[in-house]
């Protein structure tokens, strides 16, 4: 038998969760985000998956919109960080991207390349997140530029990213908000606003487009979940199985270091799953995960190949039984991911984009 563990990828789950990112804001265009290959679900199945509903997709990097350009994927591909040097300008002509501009030089670069056709600019405005943009002092500047000059940018909108979308106290997101809303108004552009908690959750930064990213892959950002949020269906299922079943009096250390010690007679399952394949290592004991779809517990230290849990309270557990990491299980239990981040210090995004190219991927739907 191989080797159980698998990473499911159920893409329609994907198209539910995207209809849902755009049944919550009908008045924008939904920008499904395939960065870092799809959030780790394979950019081209997911693209493949939504090509039909989405009118377009955005990654990170040039790199990426040529993965998906190479499969096929003609819909248009915004840049969310634009173009790296110049060079790439002819790229970005040639495979019909949309780009951000974020950074005078890349103002410059667009404005000396010379065009066969405009290309689509979303200009970036630092609004408060501090990290890419022009501050809405410049940005006025900017825009007025790259509008009187329709040879080289067309389509533009504005684009700023929120830093608290997610929270309860909407306080810093609220500030964001006026500063763009203010600029908005006077040049009279379109806006391009909302990532994942704010397509959730702040209506009032629907845009002309948003930009949901994670909740697309069935992960809820919002520091507390709305009714909107708990209709999210998980995408990734990562589902292995017990390899061996160790019983243990009580007192018996388990696993690197000893960190758990057995509190009773115990029943050990042994998964085939460890930090060689993505699952983080930082999971602490009595981390969650379904046992032949019953919920148990991480017990010891995450190994390389290997990870154990606790199955004294699932007798009928033993080598073959299903396990799952995160995900849904046969029985139709759910583990959400953004439960087993918390366990590790870390949010989803990093355990999607975590999962290693040794666990096969295995698409559905
Ligand atoms: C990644 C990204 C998004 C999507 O963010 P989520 O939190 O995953 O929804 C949106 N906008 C930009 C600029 C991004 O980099």
């Amino acid at each position: 038998m191989a080797r159980p563990l698998i990473a499911h990828i159920d893409l329609e789950a994907l198209r539910h969760n995207y209809r849902l990112a755009c049944s919550l804001a009908p008045a924008s265009g939904a920008v499904a985000v395939l960065k870092a290959d799809g959030y780790g679900h394979g950019a081209v199945a997911c693209a493949r998956a939504l090509e039909g509903t989405a009118p377009a997709f955005a990654v990170a990097c040039i790199e990426e919109a040529v993965t998906l350009r190479e499969a096929g994927i003609s819909l248009p591909i915004v840049l969310l960080e634009g173009i790296f040097e110049a060079g790439e300008l002819e790229q970005v002509e040639t495979l019909g991207l949309w780009m951000a501009v974020h950074s005078d030089w890349q103002v410059e670069a667009l404005l000396a390349h010379r065009l066969a056709r405009p290309i689509p600019v979303w200009l970036k405005v630092d609004s408060g997140m501090h990290r890419l943009g022009f501050s809405p002092e410049r940005a006025e500047a900017v825009w007025r530029r790259l509008a009187a000059a329709p040879t080289h940018a067309c389509d533009l909108h504005l684009m700023s990213h929120f830093a608290t979308a997610d929270r309860v106290d909407t306080g810093y997101f609220a500030g964001q908000m006026a500063r763009l809303e203010v600029l908005a108004e006077r040049l009279g552009a379109p806006l391009c606003l909302a990532n994942s908690p704010a397509t959730l959750a702040r209506a009032e930064a629907h845009g002309a487009w948003n930009r949901p990213g994670v909740m697309l892959y069935g992960s809820d950002p919002l520091e507390h979940a709305n009714e909107a949020s708990r209709r999210l269906a998980p995408v990734m299922t990562l589902r292995s199985a017990i390899i061996a079943v160790r019983e243990l009096p009580a007192g018996e250390p388990v696993g690197y270091g000893g960190r758990w010690i057995t509190p009773r007679p115990s029943r050990i399952g042994v998964v085939a799953c460890g930090y060689g394949d993505g699952y983080d290592r930082h999971a602490v004991d009595g981390t969650p995960v379904l046992v032949a779809g019953r919920r148990t517990a991480i017990a010891g230290k995450v190994s390389m190949d290997m990870l154990t849990v606790d199955i004294t309270d699932i007798p009928d557990a033993d080598i073959g039984s299903e396990v799952v990491l995160w995900g849904r299980a046969a029985n139709g239990e759910v583990l959400s991911v953004d439960e087993v981040a918390r366990c590790c210090d870390t949010i989803s995004y990093t355990l999607l984009t975590g999962v290693l190219p040794r666990v096969p991927r295995r698409y559905h739907g």
